[in-house]
């Protein structure tokens, strides 16, 4: 018989069920149930205070995930050049006049400093 485990509830302790037949003349009746521990009788399979069975083995671990599919991660979508002072747009081209580079409005940047709109005289060609 497979061994079940309990926390007794009379005594407290971390024990294992006893389940033994109760006979009437040759025929069984029904089950004793009691803690291996104590010996404390549980009137009912109801009553038996089986152990928590563990979780449900994790079949998937959070490195399984796929990751999500996010265009910006949290945050940098306050960090767009786009909305950067030193985003620059002409017709021609996105620049960012602080690295004097060309740059795409859904860039981000650790320098990102926030603009207002944008200024058209604040172009490339004022450089
Ligand atoms: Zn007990």
């Amino acid at each position: 018989m497979k061994t079940v485990e309990i926390i007794c509830s009379a005594c407290g302790v971390e024990a294992f069920l006893n389940r033994e037949p109760i006979y009437e003349g040759f025929s069984k009746v029904g089950e004793e149930l009691s803690c291996s521990a104590c010996g404390h009788r549980f009137a009912s399979e109801e009553e038996v205070p089986f152990k928590q069975r563990k979780a449900a083995p994790v079949i998937f671990t959070e490195a399984d995930r796929s990751k999500k599919v996010q265009i910006f991660e949290a945050g940098e979508a306050d960090t767009l050049c786009h909305y950067c002072a030193s985003y620059v747009v002409n017709p021609f081209v996105q620049f960012c006049s602080r690295h004097k580079k060309e740059v795409q409005a859904t860039d981000s940047c650790p320098e990102f400093e926030r603009g207002g709109a944008k200024n058209p005289a604040n172009s490339i060609l004022g450089f």
